[in-house]
């Protein structure tokens, strides 16, 4: 599998994800191009949710003539690998946090913010004739041990003064929901909801094109050259020839490859998150576990699992991955993400008898500092990454924020949009840290499991 951190690019020709959402979904795509057209006014790297929603906020606020250049099929990073969990939020930080560092005001422009991409998300899902296939019923952060539940108490205390329809359950009441021996307690985010993310994919891809963004697919770009003085100074070369742009949105996040451009190089880390998909589950497994198809689900462990019924009673199941691209599609990761599924459902044991019908992954950006920024890396360049695995939602209106700023309007206030993202001290280590940092926190986090 591609590695953002070996390999000089992915595509052109890399094969879709083998996801249940690719097996199950038939959306309709817009015309997509095999020819670049000589030069462009924005080009936008990257067919993801950031990357179309730039463009088609700059194609249709601004009338830029913009052309976007995608390695491989559309969405084909995480745009369509995800497990569609929307939920208000990015990157690993709360609210608490950032009334702590920056004060009471901040925190709640922050969460207009998150209200400002679920309304954008909403616009896709209107445009979607499925309607996203969405599945609302909220979100469930469970305590997984007895020991997590003080603390996510004072997180939800916290919360409810941001987002007060959010409520508590006790361990009785989160039984009759989630019935898992790793289900101590929980918060309620009635906002959230389950969609299918190939399906928001097509949908934003639709409209951009409905907005004369041309869409290039399968054109990897190998190459950029700046000549400042003219009036198109970035030179880009890919598989489908070579584009000059006036200015350039990088849109590749966790796909980023290290050769693409100095001023991104060593500033997030790429992450392999996974993803498996059951077989349907029997009315009688569905009911041994007492999980609604409305409920998403996610665990208070540092290395997260995650997981929801989908509408054909399936069970998908999420987690970490491997540490490199070329061990990401190894057995053991799927069998160990089904070991985690059977220790929180120990009814679903007979899922351990067969491999699951589905499982893939996918490179998530993690930033140092555990929160995404849209910012202006080089002259005539423009950003938005390092969400650390939370962009379902925020992509939406982080794509739109990025296209601002590349035409020059002032972001709000807030610290996603004031700073550069930091680079990682040491960038040629980040591998060695996170796998010190999975031992760590897999140890501490397996103690529930193995009671
Ligand atoms: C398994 C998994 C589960 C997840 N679940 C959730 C979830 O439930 N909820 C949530 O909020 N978030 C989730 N995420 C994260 C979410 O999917 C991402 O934050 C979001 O999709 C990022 O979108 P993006 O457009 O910024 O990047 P991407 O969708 O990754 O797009 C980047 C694109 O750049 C292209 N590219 C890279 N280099 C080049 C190049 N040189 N030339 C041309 N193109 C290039 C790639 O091909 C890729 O298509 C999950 C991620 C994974 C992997």
């Amino acid at each position: 599998m591609y590695d953002p951190l070996y390999h000089v690019a992915p595509g052109p020709q890399a094969a879709p994800a083998p996801s249940y959402w690719h097996a199950h979904t038939q959306p309709l795509w817009p015309s997509t191009s095999a020819i670049l057209p000589a030069t462009a006014e924005v080009v936008v790297i990257g067919a993801g949710y950031t990357g179309l929603n730039a463009a088609l906020e700059l194609a249709e606020r601004y009338q830029q003539e913009v052309v976007v250049v995608e390695a491989n099929d559309l969405g084909w990073g995480c745009s369509t690998r995800n497990a569609g969990f929307a939920m208000p939020g990015t990157g690993r930080l709360g609210y608490s946090h950032w009334q702590t560092k920056y004060g009471e005001a901040v925190a709640q422009a922050i969460q207009h913010e998150y209200q400002a991409a679920f309304a954008r998300l909403e616009r896709h899902q209107q445009a979607c004739p499925e309607q996203l296939q969405a599945q609302l019923g909220g979100y469930l952060k469970i305590a997984h041990h007895p020991r997590t539940v003080a603390e996510l108490y004072r997180q939800y205390e916290r919360l409810v003064h941001y987002e007060p329809a959010t409520s508590w359950l006790n361990q009785a009441d989160i039984q009759t929901r989630v019935r898992s021996p790793n289900a101590y307690a929980a918060i309620h985010y009635p906002q959230s909801f389950g969609l299918n993310p190939l399906l928001l994919l097509a949908s934003i891809a639709r409209q951009a094109a409905a907005a004369n963004v041309q869409l290039v697919t399968h054109a990897t770009v190998t190459d950029w050259q700046t000549m400042p003085g003219g009036a198109y100074p970035h030179h880009l070369q890919t598989s489908r020839g070579g584009i000059q742009a006036a200015k350039v949105i990088i849109a590749t996040n966790g796909y980023t490859p290290n050769q693409l451009h100095a001023s991104v190089h060593g500033r997030t880390l790429p992450i392999l998150s996974s993803v498996l998909v059951t077989r349907p589950l029997t009315a009688l497994e569905q009911q041994s576990i007492a999980l609604s198809p409305r409920e998403l689900v996610m665990d208070t462990r540092t290395l997260k699992y995650y997981f929801r019924l989908l509408p054909d009673g399936r069970l998908l199941f999420g987690g970490r991955g491997a540490v490199r691209g070329k061990d990401a599609e190894h057995s053991r990761y799927a069998d160990r993400l089904l070991r985690a599924l059977v220790a929180t459902f120990p009814t679903l044991q007979d899922l351990l008898l067969e491999p699951p019908a589905y499982f893939w992954s996918g490179w998530v950006a993690a930033a140092f500092d555990n929160y995404p920024r849209v910012y202006q890396p080089a002259d005539g360049v423009f950003t938005s990454m390092g969400y650390c695995g939370a962009g379902v939602t925020f992509a939406q209106l982080a794509g739109q924020r990025v296209a601002q700023l590349a035409m020059g309007e002032p972001l709000p206030a807030l610290p996603f949009y004031q700073t550069p993202l930091p680079r990682f001290p040491l960038p040629r280590l980040r591998r060695i840290a996170q796998r010190l940092y999975y031992g760590w926190y897999g140890l501490i986090d397996q103690i529930p499991l193995s009671r």
